[in-house]
């Protein structure tokens, strides 16, 4: 249930309406917006009449959110979330690419590779340090190695960095290293994992799981924001069908369905959403024409002898192309990019 207090509500008559949704058995979330306040009262109780609360004094409207997920739902919140990942904020007018290789494989790719794609506008540093593989004999990443050469890179150009946690014990070394937390597809409905990632503070990049509907995959969103960490941002990257030609199938109208019911941002990865480096781009720019708040983009000095998703990966100078074709994109949908900084 929300609870949407009347502009210049003061203090003492939202604690007499939390006092009183506390009275009824609900835990009461505080959102203050620089108009007004709006409370999140969780707990399922059918029994309640809302009009006990209707009547308080400071109350404006009461309603009943029929979507299980409450906080990341547009009810609680009409305005579209910024998340900020240090002053890089996603969801504002700005779109915002986050790019690198799968996985950190030296000083030299992670370098190049941050050279590369800050160079292009990127302004998010990807890469896996922990990698999730289908088999156990694969690369399983660098581990804090890793993480310590992406955040040199990062900071040598200027790049925050985002890195996928597998297991709450990562959680604090990742914590001393990266700037935001990525929850990959397989860990989606990882639920400990979720929370713990909500408990860091860092943003989290939230990917859809691969077999995920919107539903479920917003259900997982609402166990980072019930602790109290707002900076969850989606990520689409494409879903388990049956079309071979492709690695998955990249659920472009996943945008606007989030847009709809969701004020969290979302941005899109057609690198897995395909799994080959020739669709990139055009799935890119459909992203970014759908109204996705940024793109991550797979790139390596050298695809070919990448140890993870190499054929998915694009070329430095692909990217560079990515990039410009994107902001035409952009331009024409009225969002803005980073430029070139060179
Ligand atoms: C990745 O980003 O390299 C990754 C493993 O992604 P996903 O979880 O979407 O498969
Ligand atoms: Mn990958």
């Amino acid at each position: 249930m929300v609870v949407v207090m009347q502009v210049g509500a003061n203090e003492s008559q939202i604690e007499s309406v939390i006092a009183a949704l506390n009275d009824h058995g609900f835990d009461v979330h505080r959102s203050s917006g620089s108009e007004r306040t709006v409370l999140g009262a969780v707990g399922v109780h059918p029994e309640f009449d809302p009009r006990h609360i209707e009547l308080l004094d400071g109350v404006s409207d009461v309603h009943r959110v029929s979507e299980p997920y409450k906080f990341a739902s547009r009810a609680w919140k009409s305005e579209p979330t910024e998340a900020k990942v240090g002053d890089v904020i996603i969801g504002g007018n700005e779109l915002v690419v986050m790019a690198g290789p799968c996985s950190v494989e030296s000083e030299e790719q992670i370098h190049s590779s941050a050279a590369a794609v800050a160079k292009a506008g990127a302004t998010i540093l990807r890469g896996g340090s922990f990698k999730p593989r289908s088999s156990p004999y694969a690369f399983q990443g660098l581990g804090e190695n890793g993480l310590i050469m992406m955040r040199e890179a990062a900071d040598a150009h200027g790049l925050k960095v985002v890195t996928e946690m597998m297991e709450p014990a990562q959680a604090d070394v990742i914590g001393q290293y990266a700037d935001m937390i990525q929850i990959g597809a397989r860990n989606m409905q990882n639920y400990p994992l979720l929370r713990v990632a909500g408990q860091t503070g860092l943003p989290v990049l939230l990917k859809r799981g691969l077999s995920a509907t919107i539903k479920e995959w917003l259900m997982s969103a609402e166990y980072i924001l019930a602790e109290n960490n707002p900076n969850v941002v989606l990520c689409e990257r494409g879903i388990r069908t049956f079309e071979p030609y492709t690695r998955n199938t990249l659920d472009l109208s996943a945008v606007p369905v989030i847009k709809s019911r969701s004020h969290l941002p979302i941005i899109v990865d057609p690198s897995h959403g395909t799994g080959l480096r020739n669709k990139v781009m055009p799935m890119a720019r459909a992203g970014v024409a759908a109204g996705a708040d940024g793109l991550m983009i797979e790139v390596h000095p050298d695809p070919d002898v990448a140890l993870s998703d190499g054929p998915q990966s694009l070329f430095f100078d692909q990217f560079d192309e990515l990039m410009s074709q994107v902001r035409d994109i952009a331009k024409a949908v009225g969002r803005t990019m980073p430029s070139r900084t060179d």
